[in-house]
């Protein structure tokens, strides 16, 4: 087991004048779990890769357990990938699949039977450890891969999109399930996805990336609730932050059409104001601050209603009890608690409180 640590990582790939890693710096630590995550071309997979090796950096450095990698060729590395598209060998049955790193290490045969034997367990490939891969599921392909990675003494563990060419309900299976074995073996790991909720589950913390660049480095429940900035708070949740422009002053928020209470110590001033749609209620008789809003769309969605509300010019989201007696065209009044308000600079979008 190790740790990785990436100082200063500049990317420009042969005749493309963009930087696909900009001055990229993390430290992912001994047995953390590290997600990778923003949207398609931000840069996320040029990163693992650099850390695998299978592209050197234009400049800045790797270090895995304290060892410069930098431009180490990949199979010095001593690390584990598992990718997007089932890289299984179609001739081979899955206990040589599974085994093929041990073999390629030269271990015994009784050694490898009883590593194969461990990680099919794990994997619940047991039962078809005499199959081939054409004989089974995508599904279970995929974790032929991922027990082929797990089952050799890396020092990290590299995934790329590994759930994303399964189906919905397997993907949301395999992800409590992947989260579990990636636990138990404590295996250091950095596991790249556009998915936010995939990035919310599993990781330790993440890393948003836009435009090559990390804009935010936090555990899930921070990225969430206190976006760096209106990228982070607009690209994590569904719905996404609500965001609005509004003035605050002594203590209250103006966002034209009405005003609730500002955060503690906020300062005067224009700000987008961002909160999110789970943290609205209705109606709240206590709160002497409530925001009029007429109720444009309501869709139920099972555990929670969402609402599409006007308050003033503003359209927003507000998720309330899948009980809730509100139909279209009602009139409401809708409580924002402070806590849960984010302001934002009005030109930068990075978060001021
Ligand atoms: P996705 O989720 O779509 O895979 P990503 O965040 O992983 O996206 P990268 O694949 O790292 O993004 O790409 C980052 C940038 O580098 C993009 O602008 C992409 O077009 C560019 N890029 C990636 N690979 C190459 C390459 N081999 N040659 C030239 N440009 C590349």
């Amino acid at each position: 087991m190790a740790d990785i640590t990436i100082q200063n990582l500049v990317k420009v790939y042969p005749g493309g004048n963009e930087r696909a890693n900009d001055d990229v710096s993390l430290h992912v630590a001994d047995g953390e779990f590290m997600v990778l995550l923003g949207p398609s071309g931000c840069g996320k997979t040029t990163l693992l890769r650099q850390i695998a090796g299978l592209e050197l950096p234009t400049s800045g450095a790797i270090a895995i357990g304290g060892r410069d990698v930098t431009y180490m060729p990949v199979h010095q590395r001593n690390l584990s990938m598992v990718f997007q598209s089932y890289a299984v060998f179609p001739h081979r049955r899955v206990r040589a699949n599974i085994g093929f790193g041990l073999a390629m290490r030269g271990m015994s045969k009784a050694e490898i039977d009883k590593k194969v034997d461990w990680a099919a367990e794990l994997l619940q490939l047991t039962p078809y450890l005499d199959r081939f891969p054409a004989q089974l599921s995508g599904g279970q392909r995929q974790r032929v891969a991922v027990a082929r990675a797990i089952v050799v003494d890396a020092d990290v563990l590299l995934m790329d999109e590994p759930l994303s060419n399964l189906d919905a309900l397997l993907r949301l299976s395999f992800r409590a399930e992947l989260k579990q074995i990636v636990n138990q073996i404590g295996m250091t790991t950095v596991y790249v996805t556009h998915d936010q909720s995939e990035a919310l589950s599993l990781g330790d913390r993440v890393a948003v990336m836009k435009n090559g660049r990390i804009t935010q480095l936090d555990n899930p429940l921070r990225v969430y609730s206190h976006p760096a900035n209106t990228f982070v708070g607009g690209f994590i949740g569904s719905p996404p932050m609500n965001f609005v422009d509004g003035v605050v002053h002594d203590g209250q928020i103006d966002i034209g059409g009405g005003s609730f209470r500002a955060p503690e110590g906020a300062e005067d001033g224009r700000y987008t104001v961002g909160v999110r749609a789970e943290a609205i209620t209705l109606g709240d008789p206590a709160d002497p601050h409530t925001v009029p809003a007429k109720v444009l769309v309501v869709e139920p969605l099972g555990s929670a209603t969402l609402l599409t509300a006007t308050v003033g010019e503003h359209s927003i989201k507000v998720q309330v009890p899948a009980d809730t007696q509100v139909a279209a065209g009602d009139q409401v009044k809708l409580s924002v608690p402070p806590s849960a308000v984010r302001l934002f600079d009005l030109d930068s979008g990075e978060a001021r409180t």
